[in-house]
C-alpha cells in the first residue's frame, strides 16, 4: 500500500492568506464596486528599473541566436552573476566572501526551506514568533515536529536573544530573519554578534534570512550576518533580488554558505556544508535562467544600483508616510524605517481589527495573529504600493480609527 508522508497532516492549512482572499471577497460581494486598497500583500507593485529590462532584452537575443545561445548553465550560477555578488554585495563592504560560496538559485524561498534536508532529522530548529511561515512548514514536512519558539515581542524589540530560548531548550539551528518579515524589525551588529558567540560556543547554525537587506538605511545596521566576527563558522545567509529589485516574478536569489562551515555526523566527525549543498542543488536544481541571471547582473551596474535604490527609496517613502499617520493616530508601529512592513500594535484582537479596516475603509492589511501566537494584537501593513494609494489609505485610516 502506497503509504503517504504523514508529516504533511502535521502542516497548518495555509489559513492566513485564504482566509482574507475569503473575507475581502465576502466584503466586495457585499459591496460591489467598492474601492479596496491592499495594504497587506508582501509582492512588489514598481515594474523592473530600465537597467534589468535592457539586459535581459538583450539576453533574449542572445538566445535567438546560435553565437551566443545558452543552453544548461553552471546550476551553481554563472561566473559573470557570482563575481559581482562577491564583489558589490561583500567584498566592497569589507566582508570576505568569494564567488565559489555564492550558490544563485531561483529565489530565497527554495532555499530557505530546501537546505534543512542537509540535518539530520532529530535536530533541534527554533525559529521566531511571529515567522514567516517556511522555516517551520518545512521542517515540519521534514518530521521535525518540535520547533521551539522565540517569542518577538515589544519587550525585546522584536528582537529576541539567545538569553530568550526557553529554559532546557539548546537548538542545533536557529533561523533568523532581519530585517524581519513580518515585524519590520532590524537587529543591532552586537545583537547579531550575540547569536554568532552563541552558535561558535554550542556547535549551532545560523540560517540568516537578508531577503530585505536593501531595505536597511540606519548606518550600522548590519547587511550581512558575516559582518560579525566569527560568522563563516556558524552561518549560511539567504539573499533574494525579489525585493531588493522587483524579481518576485522574474525569480533570481542566492545563498552563501562559506568554506569550512560543518556540521558534524553522528561519530563527531565534522563535514563541511558547502559541498553538501552544491551537491544538492546540482542533483536537484538545473539553474536560473541565463536571461534571469543577466537581469540580476544588471543590478550591479551604476545605474542599476542607482535605479533599484529609487525604487527601493519609493517604497520606504510610502512607508515612512504610513508610520507617521498611524502614530499621529495614537498607535504604536514598529518598522517601517529599514524595512517595508509596519507592525502596528493594534491593542486588541487582531482579526477584528482587520474587519474594522476592511468594513469601514476598505483596506486590507495582514492580521499578525496569521504569523504565530506572539503575533496577535498586531496587523502588518505593508509599503508595497503606489503613492497615489497609500495617500488615500492614509485619509481613510484618519476616517475611521
Ligand atoms: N524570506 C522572507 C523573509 C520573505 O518574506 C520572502 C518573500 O516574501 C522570501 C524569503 C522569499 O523570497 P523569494 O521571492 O526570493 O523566494
Amino acid at each position: 500500500m502506497l503509504h503517504v508522508n504523514e508529516n504533511y497532516a502535521k502542516i497548518k492549512p495555509t489559513y492566513l492568506f485564504a482566509e482574507i482572499a475569503h473575507r475581502v471577497s465576502a466584503h466586495l460581494e457585499a459591496n460591489p464596486g467598492a474601492k479596496v486598497i491592499r495594504l497587506g500583500i508582501g509582492d512588489v507593485t514598481e515594474p523592473l528599473c530600465p537597467a534589468v529590462i535592457e539586459a535581459m532584452h538583450k539576453a533574449v537575443d542572445d538566445e535567438a541566436g546560435r553565437a551566443a545561445f545558452h543552453g544548461y548553465g553552471p546550476e551553481q550560477g554563472y561566473a559573470f552573476l557570482r563575481d559581482k555578488i562577491a564583489k558589490f554585495d561583500f567584498q566592497d563592504r569589507g566582508i570576505g566572501i568569494e564567488s565559489d560560496e555564492i550558490l544563485v538559485s531561483d529565489g530565497a524561498k527554495c532555499d530557505c526551506g530546501n537546505i534543512q534536508e542537509l540535518f539530520a532529522q532529530d535536530v533541534k530548529v527554533a525559529v521566531g514568533d511571529p515567522v514567516y511561515p517556511v522555516y517551520v512548514d518545512t521542517n515540519t514536512m521534514a518530521g521535525r515536529g518540535d520547533i521551539a519558539l522565540l517569542p518577538c515581542t515589544a519587550a525585546n524589540g522584536f528582537v529576541p536573544m539567545p538569553s530568550d530560548l526557553p529554559r532546557g531548550v539548546q537548538p542545533d539551528i536557529v533561523y533568523l530573519c532581519y530585517p524581519n518579515n513580518p515585524t519590520g524589525a532590524v537587529a543591532t551588529r552586537a545583537q547579531l554578534q550575540s547569536w554568532v558567540d552563541w552558535a561558535n560556543a554550542n556547535k549551532a547554525l545560523i540560517l540568516f534570512d537578508a531577503a530585505y537587506e536593501a531595505f536597511i538605511r540606519t548606518p550600522g545596521i548590519p547587511h550581512s550576518i558575516y559582518e560579525c566576527d566569527g560568522a563563516r563558522s556558524c552561518a549560511i545567509e539567504f539573499r533574494s533580488y525579489s525585493k531588493t529589485a522587483g524579481f518576485t516574478g522574474v525569480r533570481c536569489g542566492y545563498t552563501v554558505v562559506p568554506k569550512g562551515l560543518c556540521a558534524y555526523a553522528a561519530d563527531g566527525t565534522s563535514v563541511e556544508l558547502r559541498p553538501m549543498w552544491t551537491r544538492r542543488q546540482t542533483t536537484k536544481f538545473n539553474g536560473a535562467s541565463y536571461i534571469t541571471q543577466r537581469g540580476a547582473e544588471a543590478i550591479y551596474t551604476p545605474e542599476g544600483q542607482a535605479q533599484t535604490k529609487a525604487t527601493i527609496d519609493f517604497y520606504l517613502g510610502n512607508a515612512k508616510l504610513m508610520r507617521k499617520a498611524l502614530e499621529e493616530l495614537g498607535y504604536t508601529v514598529a518598522g517601517g524605517e529599514d524595512s517595508p512592513y509596519l507592525w502596528v500594535d493594534v491593542k486588541g484582537d487582531s482579526w477584528e481589527f482587520f474587519d474594522r479596516l476592511l468594513k469601514r475603509a476598505n483596506i486590507v492589511t495582514t492580521p499578525g495573529a496569521g504569523f504565530g501566537k506572539a503575533g496577535e494584537g498586531f496587523i502588518r501593513i505593508s509599503a508595497f504600493n503606489s503613492r497615489e494609494n497609500v495617500i488615500e489609505a492614509i485619509e481613510r485610516l484618519k476616517g475611521v480609527l
